[in-house]
């Protein structure tokens, strides 16, 4: 327990530019655990990969896992997770449906008390865990993808042509054949 409150990035710890290319959800769960492309693996307790059908239409793309999605391993199942499920309900999206991940794959926080607070991530963490961001899309290959917010915008390549801000949603169509669309984060 005393691991999960050593502050994310005030650790010397090694990262390693070594990581396998995966060919399936189930391996990248694996990947993404032993991962050590960045410090955030350090004081986390695990990874959370995204979740979802092999071959959802659709892709959700959030900042990074929170404390309870770091707790159970899984995404958007704290409060994010719980406005993303009116929204999706609101969008006549079933949730089952989708495919949930974040652009940056640990919890990063900073202690106070008891408590993890969230930090953001930043540009190299970011850029980092863009490694398994582009491996699950290359799995999935959803027709759309959603970015919700700034960070998970950053991973989806999604910037300056349109303004990449949360002050500026909009969609467009990729070279590759997928849309990307950006949201505010609530
Ligand atoms: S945050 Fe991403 S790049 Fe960093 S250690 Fe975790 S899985 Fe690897």
């Amino acid at each position: 327990m005393a691991k999960r409150l050593v502050a994310s990035d005030t650790t010397v710890a090694p990262v390693d530019d070594k990581a396998p290319v995966v060919r399936s959800l189930s391996g990248l769960r694996k990947a993404e655990n032993e991962c050590h492309r960045c410090p955030l693996y350090r004081n986390a307790t695990q990874a959370v990969p995204g979740e979802g059908p092999n071959h959802a239409k659709v892709m959700l793309v959030g900042e990074q896992p929170g404390d309870k999605e770091d707790l159970a391993g899984r995404p958007f199942v704290g409060p994010a997770g719980r406005i993303l499920d009116r929204a999706l309900a609101d969008a006549g999206i079933p949730r089952d449906e989708a495919f949930v991940t974040n652009a940056v794959k640990h919890f990063k926080f900073e202690p106070r008390g008891k408590r993890r607070l969230h930090k953001k991530p930043n540009a190299y963490e970011i850029e980092r865990c863009k490694w398994w961001f582009e491996q699950e899309r290359a799995i999935v290959k959803p027709e759309l993808i959603v970015a919700l917010g700034a960070t998970g915008a950053r991973a989806v390549k999604f910037v300056v042509a349109v303004g990449f801000s949360s002050r500026r949603p909009g969609m467009s169509a990729s070279a590759i054949g997928t849309s990307r669309l950006t949201t505010r984060m609530p």
